[in-house]
């Protein structure tokens, strides 16, 4: 049963063969045995799961059952879930219970889906490597040895381990789009206020969005027409009608323009990776795609652009991490400057501090318009290169991350390093664009990932040529278990 997509589990309820509680029993107990060797959970709520499964099963029965009706799935840590510990994977939040969901869960449980737990990520979902979690490192289902990517690397593992067919996840620099790659999932990033971030622990809240984690991109089409809506409690959040993401999956895609960035091919990118992609676009030239040569010149900066707009933003977010108000509080504080320093000092992690002190720094009097400033002018440059991209081709199509997954450990000490893995996704981030990954091929037995950079609102249209893709090609259902 767990081998079962999301789409088989839909007509498997349907049509009798298994119950909701029966598949759901099942997957806990796949957990409950295998997740000991990934760590991709940090609660698991087998409770409220045999809850929401049982009351599936009632609804199931009266043969009115909404669109995921009993299909169990994962949400990641840092995403509020009502009387269910939410703690980012911090010390900071260890004991934080949220006394409502966050939007994106409201919307997947009034569609019937049942929570198996919460998923493992980067401490406050900063990290590429699933390293800096409170609760220990994620590991890779293809090899243990390796990272599953950050920070949703435990949506990515516990989708890959097949623990569980979708998961929730968030991407403010590549993290939908880079554990998806590492681990041969498939994963969407939507447009900038696409998906609702109300309830979302916020990170950087001008690039962060939540998206969906599946074993293929009629699964992600699925989740993700039930967590994207309107919703008047986010700000930014898109006034669109709601859209059933499945429905054009199967147009044909003959007269698609391709964009290739040349900048996504030079120096810095692994030649197994690269083969790999170029395999890709092969097959979408044999699908009808015409491939078109284009720039993205300013892609250099995007890092650095990046490494300034997030710190800062996430410096005044996590500013009301105080000891106060919830969250970890020292002990026997002497006042309450003591009070501060210390409850910060002992809650927040290592690359946490390190972030805050950046981004702090990038905000001071005197160093605002040297570095936020200009980082904010980058960006426009970033998104102006896109746009003029988007004049001449449909979507651009590259490799999601420089090379297939890393030894754990393997690039700890050295935090540009880790910074440069994002460096094809997170463009995508300061443009405000939807972007996706999915399983274009394998190299020395590791997951390679293919980027497909869309459009403004263009989610209906990348699904569907992804899942043109995986009708003629099999990468996706390589299995790590
Ligand atoms: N790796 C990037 C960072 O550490 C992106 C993380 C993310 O998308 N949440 O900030």
């Amino acid at each position: 049963m767990h081998q079962l997509t999301i789409a088989e589990i839909i007509r498997g309820l349907r049509s009798k063969e298994f119950s909701s509680t029966e598949l759901t029993h099942h997957l806990l107990s796949r957990i409950q045995q295998l997740d000991s060797s990934y760590n991709s959970f940090i609660s698991v709520t087998e409770e409220l799961a045999l809850n929401q499964a049982k009351a599936a099963d009632k609804c199931l029965a009266t043969g009115e059952a909404p669109a995921l009706c009993g299909v169990p799935i994962a949400h990641k840590d840092i995403i509020c879930t009502n009387g269910v510990r939410t703690s980012c994977a911090s010390k900071m939040l260890d004991n934080f219970i949220p006394p409502y969901d966050a939007t994106v869960v409201e919307n997947l449980n009034s569609v019937g889906t049942v929570t198996l737990g919460k998923t493992n990520m980067d401490e406050f979902a900063m990290g590429s490597s699933n390293e800096s979690s409170y609760y220990g490192p994620v590991k890779n289902p293809w090899n243990t040895g390796y990272v599953p990517g950050g920070s949703s690397g435990g949506s990515a593992a516990a989708v890959a381990a097949l623990l569980v067919p979708g998961a929730t996840a968030t991407d403010t620099g590549g993290s939908i789009r880079q554990p998806a790659a590492l681990t041969n999932t498939t994963g969407l990033k939507p447009t900038y206020g696409r998906v609702s971030r109300w309830g979302i622990v916020a990170y950087a809240s001008s690039l962060d969005q939540a998206g969906p984690i599946a074993r293929n991109a009629e699964d992600v089409a699925y989740l993700l027409s039930a967590m994207a809506s309107h919703d008047p409690k986010d700000s930014t959040s898109l006034d669109r009608p709601q859209t059933d993401y499945t429905a054009k999956l199967n147009d044909s895609i003959t007269d698609l323009k391709i964009g290739v960035p040349r900048e996504y091919f030079g120096e810095g990118l692994n030649a197994g990776t690269a083969a790999r992609v170029q395999d890709a676009l092969k097959e979408f030239e044999k699908l009808g795609a015409e491939l078109v040569d284009v720039s993205l010149p300013h892609t250099e900066l995007a890092i650095p652009a990046y490494y300034v707009i997030a710190p800062a933003e996430a410096s005044a977010n996590l500013s009301r991490f105080d000891g106060v108000r919830y969250g970890y509080r020292c002990e026997e504080p002497s006042d309450l400057r003591d009070l501060y320093m210390r409850s910060r000092g002992e809650g927040f992690g290592e690359e946490v501090q390190r972030r805050i002190l950046v981004g702090t720094y990038a905000l001071s009097a005197g160093y605002y318009d040297a570095y936020y400033n200009k980082a904010q002018q980058v960006r426009r440059l970033i998104k102006q290169d896109f746009v003029q991209a988007f004049e001449k081709v449909d979507v651009i199509m590259g490799p999601t991350t420089p090379s297939p997954a890393f030894k754990l450990g393997a690039k700890n000490s050295d935090p540009v390093a880790m910074y440069l893995e994002d460096i094809y996704t997170i463009a995508t981030n300061l443009a405000g664009l939807p972007g996706m990954s999915l399983p274009c091929g394998l190299v020395d037995n590791m997951p390679v990932g293919l980027q497909i950079t869309g459009n403004y609102l263009d989610e209906a249209r990348m699904l569907n040529i992804a899942h043109q893709y995986q009708q003629v090609t099999d990468w996706h259902k390589a299995s790590a278990v």
